[in-house]
């Protein structure tokens, strides 16, 4: 399988509960490279943007305000299989269906705050990736 790259996030939940520490040690641990990691806190408009393929889902205008309420951290993530592996250790998107030993099993608290975010497929990653980051900032190690 070719290297490839993902976009993670540790969303405002993660960072408020003083998780982002964990959450790096995993993904080296998972044998992950950081191609490139920014803490912000995002604009509505960065993440209406963001999510725009779930602007007409009844919990958009919620998911806007949860994603925007305090700091997240964006990265971008490298290895062989990184989108499928990345959602694998991310688990189910409702922490309750979320495997044993997952991030979002052992952090998340509901299926909005769910901790992690991860790319879902190729174009998803490109698009998001490209989202938040420019060319130039995206480093191999
Ligand atoms: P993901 O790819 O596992 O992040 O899941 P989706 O792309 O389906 O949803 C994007 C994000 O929207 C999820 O990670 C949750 O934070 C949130 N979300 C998804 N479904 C719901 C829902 O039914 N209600 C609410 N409030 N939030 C949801």
């Amino acid at each position: 399988m070719a290297n490839e790259r993902t976009l993670a996030i540790i969303k405002p939940d993660g960072v408020e509960k003083h998780r982002i520490g964990r959450i790096l040690a995993r993904i080296e641990e998972e044998g992950f490279s950081v191609c490139a990691m920014r803490m912000t806190r995002l604009s509505t408009r960065e993440a209406e943007g963001f999510y725009a393929v779930h602007r007409e889902k009844p919990f958009f205008g919620s998911l806007v305000k949860f994603m925007t309420r305090g700091p997240v951290v964006l990265m971008v993530l490298e290895r062989e299989g990184a989108i499928a592996k990345w959602r694998e250790v991310m688990g189910a998107t409702n922490p309750e269906n979320a495997d044993e030993g997952t991030l979002r099993r052992e952090h998340a608290s509901s299926l909005e705050e769910n901790t992690v975010h991860g790319s879902d497929a190729p174009d998803t990653a490109s698009f998001e990736i490209g989202w938040f980051f420019r060319e130039s900032e995206l480093l191999s190690t």
